[in-house]
């Protein structure tokens, strides 16, 4: 017998029917012979219908994002409740738990707060008693009680969070696909589910835009060395299993999925003098705003006049530049620049550690397309690119299926 988190995802949890069929997942788990701690995320798109419903009200105020977080953790509760009642309906003896109830202690940061502690007696003494606890996912509260949320997708990291301190055997994250594909399948049709995937391929995957799982539970998972298995909740088939070690039974592929996000913007200063200083007098006003910075570029300088490029979230790009403007007057630059339709796409794999050539085919497969780069970052197992994001979904699959990717089709 083990213990087995199991999180389910918005659409899985839709409706009143497909909360039974996730009730009938969990008491099929317990047939089984292993215990479930079950973690749950907002029915649908209700978590959107409660940040637009903010947004309508604007929430700029720093004063109010305490308020967002106790706005936008009302949909995890509704969910915990309705699956409780369904499981004791079906005959299986059920608890719902907000984050507050665990607790599970956080910072205090709020709309992207940071697991700290979670108190798992109450949680042990269910299993103890063979009732099945079901956890709101994505919040929790700080040390003064305020109610906090882990950012969009969090209910995985507070799935991984549990199955790491519960010493679980394996988190299995239910969702609307069949597992971590080559790429988004809802972009790329032929993408293929892959089998198995390292934490350190996951973590590059999900922190460059592959949704499917949040980075911060991938972290978890690779600290605490918690599997992680991604499945449908629709179909029955085996997932991808995601674990720290690489999968000897065959050669490491080469690249093993494309991520990519629409959410940046890229800043421009013209004209800076090329002198020791430069980039901290433009990026210290950026971080003192809280604006994180993703990748940079500073130009060879040619006439002692350079040019500085970084990219930042698309929802920060005004306020970027507005203080970008401000810092060009004060250091002289020429002007300030910036372009929000612009996306990352990333190749990534642990095979290209081994493998030289992989960047230049890439840039060669993007010229074909006459897809312009405009920015490249690369890291042991990643190259990224900054193109104008009317052509991702171009690039996606011209990459996809250059690298091979698809399903291998056997040939007669
Ligand atoms: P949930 O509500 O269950 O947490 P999400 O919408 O957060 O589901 O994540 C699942 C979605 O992630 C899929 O519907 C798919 O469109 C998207 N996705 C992006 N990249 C990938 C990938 N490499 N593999 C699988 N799904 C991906
Ligand atoms: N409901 C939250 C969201 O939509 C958390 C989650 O589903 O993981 O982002
Ligand atoms: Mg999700």
């Amino acid at each position: 017998m083990a213990l087995i988190v199991q999180k389910f995802g918005g659409t899985s949890v839709a409706s009143i029917s497909h909360i039974e069929n996730v009730a009938r997942t969990i008491m099929g788990t317990r047939e089984h012979g292993d215990d479930v701690v079950v973690v749950v995320s907002a029915m649908g798109l209700e978590t959107d219908r409660l940040v637009d419903l903010a947004n309508e009200i604007g929430v700029g105020n720093p004063a109010m994002h305490r308020e967002m977080d106790v706005r936008l953790s009302t949909g995890e509760q509704v969910t915990i409740a309705l699956l409780s009642m369904m499981l004791t309906k079906l005959g299986c003896d059920a608890k719902s738990y907000t984050g507050g109830q665990i607790p599970i202690v956080t910072d205090s940061t709020h709309t992207k707060a940071r697991i700290e502690h979670i108190e798992c007696r109450g949680l042990l003494g269910d299993i103890g008693a063979g009732r099945v606890p079901v956890v709101a996912g994505f919040q929790g509260v700080d040390k003064d009680k305020n109610i906090t949320t882990l950012g969009r997708g969090g209910s995985d990291t507070t799935a991984v969070a549990l199955a790491a301190v519960l010493k679980a055997k394996e988190c299995q994250i239910y969702t609307d696909v069949e597992g971590v594909y080559t790429t988004d399948p809802r972009v790329v049709e032929d993408a293929r589910c892959l089998e198995r995937v390292t934490f350190e391929e996951m973590l590059e995957l999900a922190s460059l835009g592959s949704r499917v799982l949040h980075g911060r539970a991938v972290e978890f998972a690779s600290k605490y060395n918690v599997p992680i298995r991604v499945l449908s909740s629709f179909s029955k088939t085996p997932g991808t299993l995601i674990t720290g070690e690489e999968d000897s039974r065959m050669e490491q592929p080469i690249i093993s999925g494309i991520a990519f996000t629409r959410d940046e913007a890229k800043l421009t200063v013209r004209g800076v003098d090329d002198v020791p200083g430069i980039a901290s007098s433009i990026l210290g006003p950026i971080s003192a705003a809280n604006i994180e910075v993703d990748m940079i570029v500073q130009n060879v300088a040619a006439d002692n006049s350079t040019d500085f490029t970084f990219t930042v979230r698309r929802g920060e790009y005004e306020r970027a530049l507005t203080i970008l403007k401000k810092v060009a007057e004060d250091i002289d630059a020429r002007e300030v620049t910036g372009d929000n339709k612009i996306a990352k796409l990333s190749m990534v794999g642990v095979g290209m550690r081994s493998h030289a050539g992989v960047a230049s085919k890439m840039f060669r497969i993007l010229s074909e397309e006459s897809i312009n780069i405009q920015m490249i970052s690369t890291s042991e197992i990643k190259i990224s690119v900054v193109i104008d994001e009317k052509y991702l979904e171009l690039a996606a699959r011209a990459l996809h299926s250059a690298f091979d990717l698809a399903p291998k089709t056997v040939k007669d």
